[in-house]
């Protein structure tokens, strides 16, 4: 029997901080963690702390906070959401995402209805309540064995306090025996011998510390082998287990890293700490992926042109999807990022895309840097270069052939151009009148029915589909026949006709674009059909080619 919290079930908790800097690599240790108790037939609840204000992350702009990343069920959640789904192989809700914006809403909320009538509403035990709340319920709802719960940020820092003094408590409430604390932290290397230096981890657990948490386990972030006297000393001065200091090297493939834990003995371990069943580790598959992503059998280059390529975590799921897409056909798949602003700078298209095998128009908003899109769209439909069109992908190809093949001269979308010569694309009818910013675009999954004989068809290989949305703005039914009359193949729409969601060209190696974002569902072991097909088209073109 288990305990009873807070009217729920108690499950198992393990908190993932992180110390001495930031982008340490918390996301993909909590994803692995996750990996390796799925593969002991445990389940899990992901679940991400984000510190920030914001509400969401659908407000966040690309350039400083990476990809925004869309649920199933909608929610416009921190990319970290994305890795634990493709490591995990589950599907993370809206719950698994835990603002400071959210719990402070829903404290205001709960105390302008009256629930704290008479009390002073404090960080300490309102705020830390809610907090504590969702980390329970996120477990209850998805009836985990283990909740898994990364705190974002770096600790030290002065927002992050009430989730980890929410996290200390649940020691408490959940009993110590149901709590696991994990902390990442860096071991660098400094002067001419590459001195492997272990000050920065002590003091960041010293941190942890003052706060009420003793760390379980520490993963140590290190570029060089760490010397046994290293783990000695950093088990000795934060008083964890030796064999709880465990080493965590740049891998490869991030896909390794559940692999190197596992053998590093992180399973045995959490399972111990946790008094979970002990159960056989099975990560055959698994591993069978990363010996294929390892040792490739060829390799494609493909160009995404995009608005955000300098910032390497703005489409972390396409170059995630684009991994996954070389699996089947063990292909490297070699990225080239064009930032689309450069495209209109004069220099022709073909500066730019001459020696790639395929080309992948990204997802953006606003303006800037469309028409350098449009050309690369329109180098792509001309050349026969394979080309995949994601949300904004499909609007400018559905703009391209307006323009240059039914000769529609200043076709464009209402979101560039408040009222263009043929509107092509406008707003979605359901968005007239909707003045907020947050989380009021078309998000989350929706079905679309593929028509038979399509390129779509078959690379799904069904008729009903289903992926996740992020837009505002659609194909203008007013031209669907026009672009049919010219060739332009609707092969996708939402079930009631209205929306279209997929086109496609026929006279074309490879031309396909989509309303969603099919990139959100690509797992390692399930990769997205349209990038499969884009990975396929671009090995023929390459082979066909000679190159
Ligand atoms: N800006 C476009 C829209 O809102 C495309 C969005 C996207 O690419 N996610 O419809």
């Amino acid at each position: 029997m288990r305990l009873v919290f807070l009217g729920k079930q108690v499950a198992k908790y393990i908190f993932v901080t992180g110390g001495v800097v930031s982008s340490i690599g918390k996301g993909i240790t909590t994803a692995s963690l996750g990996r390796i108790l799925r593969s002991r037939g445990f389940t899990v609840a992901p679940l991400k702390l984000d510190p920030y204000i914001n509400v969401d992350a659908g407000t966040m702009n690309p350039y400083q906070h990476g990809e925004v990343f869309v649920t199933e069920d909608g929610a416009e959640t921190d990319l970290d959401l994305g890795h634990y789904e493709r490591f995990m192989d589950v599907n993370c809700s809206e719950g698994s995402s835990v603002t400071t914006g959210k719990i402070y809403s829903s404290v205001i909320a709960a105390e302008r209805r009256g629930d704290y009538l008479g009390g002073t509403v404090q960080v300490i035990p309102h705020v830390t309540n809610e907090i504590k709340r969702r980390i329970v319920d996120v477990g209850a709802q998805q009836e985990a064995d283990v909740v898994i719960a990364e705190i974002g940020g770096t600790v030290g820092d002065i927002e992050s306090l009430p989730f980890l003094e929410a996290i200390r408590q649940m020691r408490n409430d959940a009993g110590p025996e149901n709590v696991m604390y994990v902390h990442v932290t860096l071991v660098p290397t400094v002067g001419p011998w590459s001195e492997v230096k272990t000050k920065p981890t002590q003091h960041s657990v010293e941190r942890l510390r003052a706060i009420g948490i003793a760390p379980d386990l520490l993963i140590c972030r290190c570029d060089v082998d760490m010397p046994d006297d290293v783990r000695e000393k950093i088990s000795l001065f934060c008083g964890v287990q030796k064999k709880a200091v465990i080493e965590s090297r740049t891998a490869a493939t991030i896909y390794e890293v559940p692999l190197r834990y596992e053998d590093d003995g992180l399973g045995d371990l959490t399972v111990a700490r946790l008094g979970l069943e002990s159960r056989a580790s099975n990560l055959h598959e698994w591993a069978t992926l990363v010996d294929t992503l390892k040792n490739p059998e060829r390799s494609v280059r493909i160009a995404v042109v995009g608005k955000y390529t300098s910032n390497g975590d703005a489409y972390k799921s396409i170059h995630e999807a684009l991994i996954h897409a070389g699996i089947p056909s063990k292909s490297a798949v070699e990225m080239v990022w064009i930032e689309s602003d450069a495209l209109e700078q004069g220099r022709p298209p073909q500066e730019f895309l001459d020696g790639v095998d395929g080309l992948i128009v990204a997802p953006g908003f606003g303006g800037r840097g469309i028409e350098g899109k449009i050309e690369a769209i329109q180098f792509a439909r001309e050349t026969g270069l394979p080309f995949l069109g994601i949300c904004l992908g499909l609007q400018m190809a559905v703009i391209e052939f307006a323009r240059n093949v039914c000769g529609l001269v200043g076709a464009n979308s209402e979101e560039m151009l408040p009222n263009p010569a043929y509107p092509v694309i406008h707003l979605l009818p359901e968005q007239k009148g909707v003045t907020d910013k947050g989380a009021t675009m078309r998000l989350g999954s929706y079905d679309c029915n593929l028509v038979n004989g399509t390129l779509a068809h078959q690379l799904y290989g069904s008729n009903r589909i289903s992926e996740r949305h992020r837009h505002r703005y659609e194909v203008n039914n007013d031209f669907r026949e026009k672009l049919q009359e010219m060739g332009m193949v609707i092969s996708g729409v939402s079930p009631d006709y209205r929306l279209v969601e997929m086109v496609e060209l026929t006279e074309h190696p490879y031309f396909i674009a989509t309303q969603a974002h099919p990139e959100f569902k690509s797992r390692p072991n399930r990769p997205a059909p349209l990038f499969t097909g884009l990975v396929k088209a671009a090995v023929e073109r390459k082979a066909a080619v000679g190159v």
